[in-house]
């Protein structure tokens, strides 16, 4: 198989298309359609320039310094569309984010999908004691497999209730109403770069949870990383790695930096940062 990094945009394109990558134990995310690349971002943020300078390292620094100074738009020349496979609680997280276009299976007009998530014994998380929303250390094995056998049960019961609806004459839409929230749907989902960066910002923080924190890995991992390389140095440098500081936190730092100066000692200097920073960084223009 060629290598990703000498294939042509469209031919890694078409060679992602409808390629599954699986989450969880039933669930995918795949790519549909993608329409843009880095060069549509340079394009539409040069357009008081025409083209403009076909440079990799030009293109390279400008991404750079639109990402890092929020010069969101141009970010919005790219979309992608995605087929992705999600259990119904982790998609109810996922469809807060307001900016995608979505078209869902429906379960009013087709069998609910006949899968659920399936939590193996060793993948029970304990409640965090410090992040009221996130979770802890996992819960011991024996604990763990007695939670997914009941798990098990529950799942079956509630699938068996639905289909004896079903059979009894019960129309599909309230039929479903009792099945599993870890019931697996499946949707379009098609979103511009610019909120695609923004949900997977969000969802692959440690702070999201982890279910969609697989999904949105896998997602920017696998497919926005490979179709934009450029842009997706960038998010992680400036967005996935970056922090923000607020003004007392700055002013924290001033205050100790100033603390541990020795008497006379000059603060750092540029030639002193030039000196430590990394080497992947010294084409870029400042
Ligand atoms: C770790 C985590 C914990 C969360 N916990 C909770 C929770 O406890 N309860 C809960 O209800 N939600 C929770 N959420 C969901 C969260 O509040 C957002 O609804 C979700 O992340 C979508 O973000 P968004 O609105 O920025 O994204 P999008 O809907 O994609 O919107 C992108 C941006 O467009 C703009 N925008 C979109 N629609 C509007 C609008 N109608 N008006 C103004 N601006 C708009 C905003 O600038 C927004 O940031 C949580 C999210 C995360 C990541």
């Amino acid at each position: 198989m060629e290598d990703q990094m000498t294939m042509s945009h469209a031919d890694l394109v078409n060679d992602l298309r409808w390629k599954k990558f699986p989450v969880l134990n039933d669930g995918f995310v795949c790519l549909v359609d993608c329409m843009g690349d880095d060069a549509a971002v340079v394009q539409a943020a040069r357009v008081s320039y025409g083209e403009g300078t076909k440079r990799v390292s030009d293109d390279r620094t400008l991404i750079r310094y639109l990402m890092r100074h929020r010069h969101t738009t141009p970010f919005e020349m790219a979309e992608l569309k995605f087929l992705v496979r999600v259990p119904m609680d982790c998609w109810r997280q996922w469809i807060r984010h307001r900016t995608a276009s979505v078209n869902e299976y429906s379960a009013r007009y087709s069998v609910a999908i006949d899968s659920t998530q399936a939590t193996a014994p060793g993948e029970w998380r304990t409640q965090a004691e410090q992040n009221r929303q996130g979770s802890g250390a996992p819960l011991p094995d024996d604990v763990g497999r007695q939670l997914s056998e009941d798990e098990h049960h529950f799942q079956v019961t509630a699938r068996q209730v639905y289909q004896k609806r079903l059979e009894a004459g019960v129309a599909r839409e309230q039929a479903r109403k009792d099945l599993a929230l870890s019931t697996y749907t499946e949707a379009y989902w098609k979103i511009d770069l610019h909120n695609l960066l923004h949900f997977l910002a969000l969802r692959m923080d440690p702070h999201a949870q982890k279910e969609i924190r697989d999904y949105s890995t896998a997602i920017g991992e696998n497919i926005v990383k490979p179709l934009f390389p450029i842009v997706w140095e960038a998010f992680a440098d400036y967005r996935l790695g970056g922090l923000f500081l607020s003004r007392l936190e700055i002013i924290v730092m001033q205050r100790l930096m100033a603390r541990s100066r020795a008497p006379g000692a000059p603060f750092w200097t540029e030639s002193d940062f030039l000196a430590v920073q990394d080497e992947s960084w010294r084409s870029l223009s400042r």
